[in-house]
């Protein structure tokens, strides 16, 4: 058995990590208690920095990761925000795009 009573945990169904208590995994009871108190939020964000400090390697690494997969996720919409960027701005966006190709061909007469 997982626990004392149950096969897995109640949240996620999982049995690969270690249960925490009252049928959750670790995890799970880390999350459910940072939705249900504020004191227990505060408690694990300033845990959550002080780990960031300690580990800035590591801490860097779960950002990219995070970063690369909301991008994944909202391609699309990341899209279309950049198409609309560019719209509203366009006499900026060519003036630098002009600037750009104006560089490049510098650096390639070189
Ligand atoms: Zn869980």
């Amino acid at each position: 058995m997982w626990s004392k009573d149950r096969d897995n945990c109640i949240e996620c169904g999982t049995t690969e990590r270690n249960h925490q208590s009252r049928g959750r995994c670790t995890t799970c009871h880390s999350r459910f208690w940072y939705h249900k108190s504020p004191k227990r939020r505060e408690q694990q964000k300033r845990a959550t920095a002080r780990w960031r400090k300690k580990n800035p390697g590591a801490a860097k690494k779960i950002s990219k990761r995070a970063t690369e997969k909301y991008q994944e996720v909202h391609k699309e919409e990341l899209n279309e925000k950049a198409r609309k960027f560019y719209r509203d701005n366009i006499e900026e966006m060519r003036a630098y795009n002009r600037k750009r190709y104006h560089n490049k061909k510098k650096d390639e007469s070189r």
